[in-house]
């Protein structure tokens, strides 16, 4: 109603993540008029800059287009900037409190803090926001970003942290890739359709493989990295997540508690991972490559201090499920900077045709979800040729999402998680039962691999994968024949 007004305060506004992501999305969501009425957005940091200095930062990175520039100006306006003495100032987060109340000049005052800062003061800042900002006329939410620890314990004792001060319904824990479409629709290709649900467990499915792929390596930072690798980065978080919507069984309603209560309960039923369950690898420079970074090997990256660091850039982890559903089926999880190409998917391999007639030509049938880029969904599978003869061939069914939706605008992931925030809707974050089963799967190997040191195999940058995850993953009976081939259909 006209009586409510909304602060979305962004704490870390200098930082890097502001500048290229918050920032950009908040523009976006204005520019399609998406806010609710009477929204402000207030940043906070120890930076000493007004608000148009703020704005000369971010700039930069909202490319704003010439017909765009006079709702930009307009935007602009509802932005302001308070600059504190420190995290944990309480003085500074008055003058904040001040800043948002001069907007909500009494209305009922929604707030929404995103923490965009390192996680060492995460435990100040949100004493402070607590203490000082926290709205009595309206809600409050708290968008926090990773990582959420580091191992089981550091997350237990950040979650303890967050409990105390803040209920589960005010708590954001944003991964964005679950602001993803091809993640969103995985639900719905699961529970929307009767040719999947009943051939989605064992007695068909023969593993399954979830993919993340990028094509370059630290880019001269791997500073950060190096304390967490690809495991933590990659593994844990965004590859669980989506393991967590492809396994988990049918909820009782699409509520978002219902479907995160799901989450929980097929973690619970995943082993803890042990070294033998992993591959790991580290890339080495490739002495043709063509750009800096690809010329430049993970330990020769300037900004990691570690020169015998076993930091894996590449892993190859197969979980099991025990449970009626999955017993028996591998899901990998595979992950890796440095690579071939840029690419996420899940690729669902079904089981061999029982009673095989065609003397042993066919290939197994595979579901693949393409998460990115160009979004797809095609199955693997097989047709009669065409013609007179009588064969079998590979071919597929495909969805191509720019093919089928040509005019479609899909959203980025943090523009469709900030609205979901100001929604109330907490779906697709995720919630502190989740993080710690997350953690007690990856935390024993993670330890094991730094305490006893396990050395990954090499690979060089640019490589398609690991010859030893290849081989790990067969070892499962998971298939690559290297027979399919695909001709992208001549449009008209
Ligand atoms: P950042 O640029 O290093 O830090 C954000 C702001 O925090 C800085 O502008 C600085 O502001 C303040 N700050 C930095 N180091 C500090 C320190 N040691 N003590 C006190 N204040 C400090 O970080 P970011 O890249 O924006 O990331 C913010 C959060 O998002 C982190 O938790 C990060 O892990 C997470 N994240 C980032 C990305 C990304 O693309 N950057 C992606 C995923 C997750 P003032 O000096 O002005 O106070
Ligand atoms: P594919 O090439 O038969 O299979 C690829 C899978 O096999 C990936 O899991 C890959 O692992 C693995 N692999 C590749 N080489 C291997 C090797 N030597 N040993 C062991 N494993 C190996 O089929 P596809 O990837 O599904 O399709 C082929 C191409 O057609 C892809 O580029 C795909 O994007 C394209 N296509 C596009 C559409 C569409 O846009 N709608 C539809 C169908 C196909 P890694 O992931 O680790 O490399």
């Amino acid at each position: 109603g006209s009586g409510d007004h909304y602060t979305f305060i962004v704490l870390g506004a200098s930082g890097d993540l502001a500048k290229k992501k918050i920032y950009p999305t908040l523009w976006s969501i204005y520019q399609q008029d998406k806010f609710p009425p009477n929204t402000a957005i207030v940043g906070f940091a120890r930076s000493k800059m007004n608000q148009k200095q703020l704005i000369e930062k971010v700039e930069p990175f909202l490319k704003v287009t010439e017909e765009q520039k006079a709702t930009a100006m307009k935007f602009y306006g509802i932005n302001s900037y308070v600059a504190g003495e420190g995290y944990g100032d309480l003085s500074s987060y008055k003058l904040l409190d001040d800043e948002i109340l001069k907007h909500e000049k009494g209305a009922n005052g929604h707030r929404v803090f995103y923490l965009a800062l390192p996680p060492s003061v995460f435990k100040e800042v949100t004493l402070a926001i607590k203490a000082s900002c926290w709205s009595r006329t309206g809600y409050n939410r708290v968008i926090v970003e990773k990582p959420f620890g580091h191992d089981l314990e550091s997350s237990d004792a950040l979650s303890k942290h967050l409990g105390s001060l803040f209920t589960e319904q005010e708590i954001y824990r944003i991964d964005h890739y679950l602001g993803k479409e091809m993640v969103q629709n995985l639900m719905i290709l699961r529970f929307a359709n009767q040719i999947f649900t009943p051939i989605w467990n064992r007695n068909n499915i023969a593993s399954v493989m979830i993919t993340f792929k990028e094509p370059f390596g630290t880019m001269g930072r791997g500073g950060y990295f190096d304390d967490f690798g690809i495991i933590r980065d990659i593994m844990q978080n965004h590859l669980l997540q989506i393991f967590c919507l492809v396994a988990m069984e049918k909820p009782p309603t699409k509520h978002a508690n219902h479907i995160r209560d799901e989450k929980v309960k097929v973690l619970e039923c995943t082993k803890t991972l042990g070294i033998e369950d992993v591959v790991i690898g580290q890339y080495l420079a490739n002495p043709d490559g063509k750009t800096e970074d690809s010329k430049t090997g993970y330990l020769e990256d300037a900004t990691i201090k570690n020169k015998n660091s076993n930091t894996p850039t590449y892993a190859c982890a197969a979980l099991r499920i025990n449970n009626e559903r999955w017993d028996g089926v591998p899901f990998f999880l595979k992950c890796g900077k440095a690579l071939n190409e840029r690419k996420m998917e899940v690729r669902v391999q079904f089981r061999d045709v029982p009673g095989d007639i065609f003397e042993g030509k066919l290939k197994r049938n595979e579901l693949v979800i393409r998460v990115q880029p160009n979004e797809a969904v095609y199955c693997k599978m097989m047709s009669k040729e065409p013609g007179i003869s009588f064969e079998p061939h590979e071919t597929e069914l495909d969805l191509t999402y720019h093919v089928k939706y040509k005019d479609v605008k899909l959203p980025d992931a943090y523009e469709r998680l900030i609205l979901d925030v100001f929604e109330g809707n907490q779906l697709n974050f995720v919630r502190a039962d989740e993080l710690r089963e997350a953690w007690r799967v990856f935390t024993p190997l993670l330890h094991a691999i730094e305490a006893k040191g396990v050395k990954p195999f090499t690979y060089t940058y640019g490589d398609r994968g690991l010859k030893e995850a290849d081989d790990f993953v067969a070892s499962f009976g998971h298939m690559y024949t290297g027979t399919y081939s695909w001709a992208k259909p001549a449009h008209h």
